[in-house]
């Protein structure tokens, strides 16, 4: 996230609460509660402080200002007209975003603020504030249905936030997790999957798996085209071959093995793999790649097999390398089955 974004969110955020802070300031005056219409006095000089730290970049000193005057202002006026008027809820929704706050300050700059600090705070002043109130009372006893509004307005805006918010954290989770899977998983050149979740994969497959087909594909004298038309050239007959193999081997789980070497897991729904691996090879064969005002000539030679009884997942593999070299020493461009 950006300084300049957080800035921007910080300052309608301190407006929208300066706004609210009016607006309390004048229902504490009409209902004649004279210590928080003062005490709003403060408030509203801390939220104007608060535009001048954001416009200077002091978002941490804005931060820890607030935090601790929303602290100190929920226990005031929980204390002065008693906890049904829900203002102690506050905390409920002022944790979570401490916590929001210190996962932003540290993605913007390595200083962090200590939201774990400042939610105990926040906890035991909130229990001590609410507590007080039960045993002693209110300061101010006035009418039941300001109560209830006040407590509506609070409490559904607290749980509106609350649900809101906790959408949002599990929606980033899940969208980080699937940006670090593919980070993880899929190889970056080819877009196709990668040794480990290749090996994952094989691990994992269960009983449905048993008449599968397993393909190890290798490009030939791979080593000769680097060093014919360069590295760069390379990379993106690795990049045809692969997108060949992604839309010729549909319902397959196609792996970057090896720098120019490709395992294929072929499911049982396939009905003739060593077909589809030899019209792959056909096709690869088929076309040249086309690389600045250079034409390629690429082929492949695959081994495969189906998996048996005796096979372990690394004998599959040791198999079908070895119809892989068997292909290799007969010729190359040849599927061997
Ligand atoms: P064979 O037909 O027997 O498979 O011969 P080959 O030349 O294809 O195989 P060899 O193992 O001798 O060479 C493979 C070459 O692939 C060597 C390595 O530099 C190159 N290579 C591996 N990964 C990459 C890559 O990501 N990009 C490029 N451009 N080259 C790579
Ligand atoms: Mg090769
Ligand atoms: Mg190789």
């Amino acid at each position: 996230m950006e300084l300049k974004k957080v800035k921007k969110i910080s300052f309608v955020a301190n407006a929208v609460i300066l706004a609210i802070v009016f607006g309390l300031m004048a229902f504490f005056y009409i209902s004649d509660v004279m210590f928080l219409t003062y005490f709003s006095i403060p408030t509203i000089i801390v939220y104007l402080i608060g535009f001048v730290l954001i416009s200077n970049g002091k978002l941490l000193w804005y931060v820890r200002m607030v935090f601790t005057w929303m602290t100190l202002y929920m226990c005031v006026t929980t204390v002065c007209l008693g906890y049904n008027y829900g203002f102690h809820m506050y905390c409920f929704s002022v944790i979570p975003i401490s916590f929001i706050s210190e996962y932003i300050s540290y993605k913007i700059n390595s200083r962090q603020l200590k939201a774990f600090k400042f939610s105990v705070s926040m906890a035991l002043l909130s229990l001590i504030s609410t507590g007080y109130v039960a045993y002693f009372g209110p300061v101010y006893e006035r009418e039941q249905k300001y109560a209830a509004i006040f407590w509506l307005i609070n409490a559904s805006s607290v749980m509106g936030f609350l649900i809101f918010y906790t959408n949002f954290l599990i929606q980033t989770i899940i969208s980080s997790e699937e940006k670090l899977n593919e980070i993880a998983l899929v190889d970056r050149l080819t877009g196709l999957y990668n040794r480990h979740y290749m090996i994952n994969c094989l691990d994992k497959m269960d009983e449905d798996y048993s008449s599968a087909y397993l393909a190890m594909a290798d490009i030939d004298d791979f080593k000769k085209i680097n060093d014919t038309y360069g590295h760069n050239a390379g990379d993106v007959v690795l990049e045809k071959v692969s997108e060949k193999m992604k839309s010729e081997c549909r319902g397959c789980t196609v792996s970057r093995w090896g720098g120019e070497e490709f395992l294929i897991l072929i499911p049982p729904a396939v009905e003739q793999p060593v077909e589809l691996i030899e019209n792959l090879r056909k096709n690869i064969a088929s076309e040249k790649v086309h690389y600045e005002d250079k034409e390629i000539s690429v082929t492949i030679t695959a081994g495969i097999s189906p998996r048996t009884d005796e096979h372990s997942i690394d004998q599959w593999i040791q198999t079908v390398d070895g119809k892989l070299y068997d292909g290799k020493h007969s010729g190359k461009n040849k599927v061997v089955s």
